[in-house]
């Protein structure tokens, strides 16, 4: 560990003018001071919050929108093209629980919206390959069936293979 007026004289600094030259592991405490936990399970975001609805956090010197930190911070790297999603809808929500993987911005945030409630019918092929994404993404086969209305059962199903469609997709 470098000596504090080292680490503060390699630091930039972000535009909300904090310096960033800390151990990784200090940002979780920073992170967790900024949010506020809802009833609905969201935890929002009290910081820097930006015109386009997403909160922001000075993360590695850079200044990122918040929910992309919280999914660095908590759940691993963000493959190069993949998007952050929310499940919930909520732009200032980091929950981690809430957030996940995607592909495309605009098809993803709209199979979030028909993922709600799916019932018990069983899954069509988008939404298996949609439990799949979310499951690679570190989200709990509980998490997911509490928010696609899918039986548990279904979901676990899904991630180990035995539906037909998730293991074509596997193989
Ligand atoms: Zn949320």
């Amino acid at each position: 560990m470098l000596p504090l007026s080292i680490q503060y004289s390699l630091a930039s600094k972000c535009m909300n003018g904090e310096y960033m030259a800390r151990p990784r592991g200090n940002y979780k405490e920073r992170f967790l001071n900024r949010i506020v936990k809802m009833d609905s399970g969201c935890h929002e975001w009290q910081g820097q919050v930006k015109r386009d609805g997403y909160g922001r956090f000075c993360y590695q010197a850079k200044t990122i929108p918040a929910h992309r930190a919280a999914f660095l911070i908590f759940k691993g790297e963000i493959p190069e093209g993949l998007f952050v999603l929310h499940t919930c809808d909520n732009r200032i929500c980091v929950n981690p629980a809430h957030l996940y993987l995607g592909t495309s911005q605009d098809n993803a945030q709209d199979m979030v919206k028909r993922g709600r409630n799916w019932g018990r019918r069983k899954p069509t092929n988008e939404q298996v390959e949609w439990i799949l994404i979310r499951h690679r993404s570190g989200d709990t086969q509980t998490q997911i069936a509490i928010d696609t209305g899918l039986h548990q059962t279904t979901v676990s199903r899904i991630v180990h293979g035995k539906n037909a469609y998730a293991r074509k997709l596997m193989n």
